[in-house]
């Protein structure tokens, strides 16, 4: 599949806050002056070292400045190159790694302001996540609370990696919000870095992280399923960023091999995992960390048991494929539109049908 499909949906993007004082604008008064007599930088990234690679693709990345840090960048090497109709908006800026809850509060106010005054309101393709302070669950709410009348945001944004598994009680009105206003929670690959990023402590070496990532989103799909979020609030769309998706079907397998043996324990945990799955939980496409063979992709796609479970995305700037082939050429025409088009549609409940044109 050389050429995009016009009018698709683009789940994962990046635009950057460009630097701490692009933020000024939208923080109070006593934060602006925090800033300035504390002398904060900026929150670097949670998981992206500026100079690494894989952080943006090389003819992507500016002269000067952070990459993805203008709506000029983004039009350009984003939304006009595959023809998207909608890009969501997933901002990866530090907010998390605070330990204040009110500065995280603050700064997450402040980048969803930013988000909505410096790129929703100038670019009618663009949607975004909110922001929020996980920090505290009871700010957390309120940040949604404070956005859930725009509907150009449609989705709430946690890290793979927090202080706490994501299925535990302390994070449910978090959910019970989303919920209320249908808007989904996506989880994208990342960390606080409170704690180590595996599971068997530090790593020495970014690709360990990287590499890692996808062992964190198995065990906050087995967290959500287990302690019963599913079950609680049967209306919730749960979308893992960046994931990767190969892992899956084998850890998928192996759940199900306990929860048939240990339901005894969990017994609000009433269908097998995959079932939850397919009702409640979608994919972003890229990175794909599958097989670059037709056949081999195709038998993994077929382990899914699934066509509705993944959502296109490019990752941008992310160095995740070359050119505008984000659809692997292996997936079939047919499928890569539901991808692109149909199911983002079915899981975001406040996208609006786009203008698609004709293939
Ligand atoms: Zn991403």
């Amino acid at each position: 599949m050389a050429d995009p499909i016009i009018g698709g949906i683009d789940c994962d993007i990046h635009p950057a806050v460009p630097s701490q004082a692009a933020l000024l604008p939208y923080l109070d008064d006593h934060w602006r002056e925090m800033v300035a007599t504390r002398g904060i930088d900026e929150f670097n990234s949670i998981l992206y070292p500026a100079a690494s690679p894989l952080t943006c693709r090389a003819d992507w990345r500016p002269a000067q400045g952070k990459p993805a840090s203008t709506l000029e960048l983004v039009r350009a090497q984003a939304l006009d190159p595959f023809g998207s109709s909608i890009a969501i908006a997933n901002c990866l800026y530090g907010i998390q790694l605070l330990f204040s809850e009110d500065m995280a509060a603050a700064f997450a106010r402040a980048v969803n302001t930013w988000m909505a005054r410096e790129w929703l309101d100038k670019e009618p393709r663009l949607r975004a996540s909110i922001i929020v302070p996980t920090q505290n669950v009871e700010m957390a709410v309120d940040e949604i609370e404070r956005w859930a009348g725009d509907q150009r945001f449609v989705q709430v944004l946690l890290l793979a990696m927090g202080d706490h598994p994501l299925g535990r009680r302390q994070y449910w009105p978090i959910y019970a919000a989303a919920e209320r206003h249908g808007l989904a929670i996506g989880i994208h690959a990342g960390s606080n870095y409170h704690n180590p990023p595996t599971p068997i402590g530090w790593p020495s070496f970014y690709t360990e992280d990287y590499a890692g990532q996808a062992n964190a989103f198995q065990s906050q799909l087995t967290s959500l399923i287990c302690e019963g979020v599913f079950s609680k609030f049967p209306a919730l769309k749960v979308v893992l960023l960046e994931s990767g998706f190969t892992w899956l079907p084998a850890h998928l397998w192996r759940l199900t091999k306990f929860w048939r043996g240990l339901r005894i324990e969990i017994p609000w945990v009433d269908r097998a995992p995959m079932e939850i799955v397919r009702s409640n939980v979608r994919l972003s496409l890229r990175p794909v960390d599958g097989p670059p063979d037709r056949d081999g992709l195709l038998r993994v796609l077929d382990h899914m048991q699934s066509d509705e479970l993944l959502l296109f995305s490019t990752d941008y700037p992310h160095w995740q494929f070359e050119g505008t082939e984000a659809m692997p050429a292996a997936i079939p025409a047919d499928l890569a539109r539901k991808i692109m088009i149909d199911n983002p549609l079915a899981t975001y409940a406040r996208l609006k049908v786009p203008q698609v044109a004709a293939e």
